[in-house]
């Protein structure tokens, strides 16, 4: 038995160290495929849950990877904030969307949509990052009240409890804030009070619970902090809608906006066209 043990041990580590070991490939592979534009950003729509229709996108980045095929950021996005490797790619994955937003409001200048990106802490952190956002909106043209930055909560309040210092002056430039994922960490609207957020996105679980037959605790739970946010002139969207019933019932809540496969999947560019066209009918 004790051998047998050690044998399983020793899988065990080998396998560990097997996993290590392609996760350090996959790091190390980084930097060269950003230079070999294997990333690429999709954007996934939003609407205005009253009327269903197209607001905004959320800005998603993918990575064909020439040997694995596309990986999921979910996978790569954490190895890239245990390298640096975020700083670069978080850059990269701004001045696309920007670009690809300005370009949508110059073609479609009747209902611009605005675009929501996805900003680490490691980001939001780095000095240069309020600079850096500058120089991207005046090279693409970007109106600023058209970009909106996604920060989790628990990137927002992480070890010292102190937000970003950029953000204030990014809020001051038009540019607007969202918590990403609420609900998923320290769930507390107080801090909000000391932030200059402007949209709050709903995680999957609460938006999930509102399936179940016995949903009402969700429901209240939902309907005090869309309450909570408002009062405090924030918006709130739902992420994660997949039924029918549930965008009824979030848009009954007073949830403001809805993002999840219900409306749309994560599109790339040329598929947002038609959604963009039927968005502005001049
Ligand atoms: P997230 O910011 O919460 O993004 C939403 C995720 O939910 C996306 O996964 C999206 O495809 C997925 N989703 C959308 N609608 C539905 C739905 O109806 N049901 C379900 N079950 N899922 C839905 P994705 O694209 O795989 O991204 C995963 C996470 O990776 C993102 O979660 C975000 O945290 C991170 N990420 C993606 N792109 C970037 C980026 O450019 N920068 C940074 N820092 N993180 C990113
Ligand atoms: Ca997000
Ligand atoms: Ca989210």
């Amino acid at each position: 038995a004790k051998s047998e043990g050690r044998a399983r041990y020793v899988m065990y580590d080998a396998d560990r160290n097997a996993r290590q070991a392609a996760r350090y490939a996959l790091a190390a592979d980084m930097p060269d495929a950003l230079d070999r534009a294997e990333f690429s950003v999709v954007y996934q729509p939003l609407v205005s849950l009253a009327d269903e229709r197209l607001r905004g996108v959320e800005a998603l980045v993918r990575w064909r990877h020439p040997v694995l095929g596309e990986l999921s950021p979910d996978v790569f996005i954490p190895l890239a904030e245990e390298t640096g490797m975020i700083v670069a790619l978080g850059r990269h994955v701004l001045r696309t969307a920007c670009a690809q937003a300005a370009e949508w409001a110059r073609r479609f200048p009747g209902t611009p949509v605005f675009v929501s990106v996805n900003v680490t802490v490691a980001q939001a952190r780095e000095p240069a990052f309020p600079a850096e956002v500058a120089k991207i909106l005046a090279d693409t043209g970007l109106d600023p009240r058209l970009l909106v930055l996604e920060l989790t909560e628990s990137a927002i309040m992480d070890t010292d409890g102190a937000p970003p210092a950029a953000l204030d002056g990014l809020a001051g430039s038009g540019i607007r804030i969202a918590i990403d994922d609420f609900g998923t960490g320290y769930s507390n609207l107080a801090y909000l009070r000391r932030l200059p957020v402007h949209i709050l996105k709903l995680a999957g679980p609460f938006v999930d619970g509102l399936r179940s037959a016995d949903a009402s605790v969700d429901e209240q739970i939902v309907e005090t902090i869309v309450r909570m946010a408002h009062a405090l002139g924030i918006s709130v969207t739902a992420e994660a809608v997949e039924t029918r019933p549930q965008a009824d019932r979030l848009r009954d809540l007073g949830c403001d906006t809805g993002q999840g496969y219900l409306f749309a999947r994560p599109l790339p560019p040329a598929a947002m066209l038609p959604l963009l066209h039927d968005a502005d009918p001049v």
